[in-house]
């Protein structure tokens, strides 16, 4: 029988199609039977509370406004929120310049630089900014570092839009460094190398955290006069999905993460398991993307999802596990979450509540 099962107590109980995730949470996988088929589910996974502000945003613009409502790139990294908001008249642009004068616009959760701020300004784009607080709070770091004159080493993908955004935030004084084998070849201005100029590193919100901290280390080698930002820069949700991750890894041959491909936390999801035990581990957008094989002489399989992904998507995933015997669901929880950040203010006075997974 299709079962949540609180590990502890050995109580399960049946669960419809689609599953809903009801049952009573353990602290860590418990050792099923030799050969049981089961799931163990991580637990935080999906959606958090800057996603779900940036999300929000796009539907009450539309509720306010009505359609059509530009976003500049795509507001979260995911698939089916994207398309899903396009269906309720959300146009997604690359460029600022594509979007007619006078419109409505949003800034996606991932940021922007002050150029883009202008060039909306420029063509009388009404904007809404929908970047993560925990992005704005970096790009104030950036700010605050370069009025200091100090170098600014960032730690990030190159491409990504959040590092463009925070990049152009001191474009001049900032270096990326996008991999521990990347700090033997950046090259830096004469300042830094001659011990003058004062050196910081900051990083994308998003990453692993223990390759950061190799690139940190290695940087440090390097450059020992290296300073420190104030505060962890990778985000608590980033953070929390991957300890999550890793105790399920532990247990689990197959780890599947719900995320898509340009989902930098979702990626790294997938890493972080396969460094962490899993013999195993795919991303999907879809539960129709898992393979018959993947399954192959498998007991324990792994699920989480990517910070931008809506529990929905995870439900589907559960159901056909659970059609192909893995009926059994295993919370594994390392972290409650309960931060939640208020609207953009250009549409404050909605009383809608925000933060939390949202299916
Ligand atoms: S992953 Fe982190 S930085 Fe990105 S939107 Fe979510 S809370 Fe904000």
């Amino acid at each position: 029988m299709p079962g949540i099962t609180n590990g502890a107590l050995g109580v399960s109980v049946e669960v419809p199609r689609p599953p809903a995730v009801r049952g009573r949470l353990v602290d860590r996988p418990v050792l099923g039977a030799q050969g049981e088929k089961r799931v163990l589910l991580a637990a935080p996974r999906g959606y958090c509370a800057g996603v779900d502000r940036a999300v929000i945003a796009v539907e009450k613009a539309l509720d306010h406004f009505g359609a059509p409502v530009y976003v500049r790139k795509q507001i979260v990294h995911n698939v089916h929120v994207v398309s899903e908001l396009e269906k309720r008249g959300a146009i997604f642009v690359d460029d600022v310049g594509e979007v007619p004068e006078g419109s409505h616009l949003v800034f996606s959760a991932h940021g922007v630089s002050p150029a883009v701020v202008a060039a909306a300004a420029s063509r009388d784009l009404q904007a809404i900014d929908a970047t993560c607080p925990l992005v704005t709070k970096v790009h104030r770091e950036a700010t605050r570092f370069a009025g200091q004159n100090k170098h600014i080493l960032l730690i990030g993908h190159a491409g990504h839009e959040e590092v463009e955004g925070t990049m152009g935030h001191a474009p001049e004084q900032t270096t990326l460094v996008t991999s521990p084998d990347d700090v033997d070849t950046i090259e830096l201005p004469a300042g830094v190398l001659a011990g003058t100029t004062e050196l910081v590193w900051i990083s994308q919100t998003t990453l692993s955290v223990d390759e950061t901290m190799e690139t940190v280390r290695r940087l440090r080698e390097r450059f020992p006069q290296l300073q420190d930002p104030p505060s962890d820069d990778i985000c608590y949700a980033t953070q929390n999905r991957q300890v999550a991750i890793k105790k399920v890894a532990r247990d689990a041959e197959l780890v599947i993460v719900v995320g898509s491909a340009n989902s930098s936390n979702s990626v790294r999801l997938v890493e972080v398991a396969l460094e962490n035990g899993a013999r195993a581990a795919f991303r999907v957008d879809y539960a129709s993307e898992i393979q018959q094989e993947w399954l192959d002489g498998v007991s324990s399989i792994g699920v989480t999802s990517g910070a931008s992904v809506p529990e929905v998507l995870v439900e589907e995933v559960l159901a056909d596990l659970a059609d192909a015997g893995y009926g059994t669901v295993e919370v594994v929880k390392t972290a409650e979450e309960d931060l939640m950040f208020s609207l953009p203010k250009e549409l404050r006075g909605d009383d809608r509540a925000l933060g939390g997974r949202r299916s």
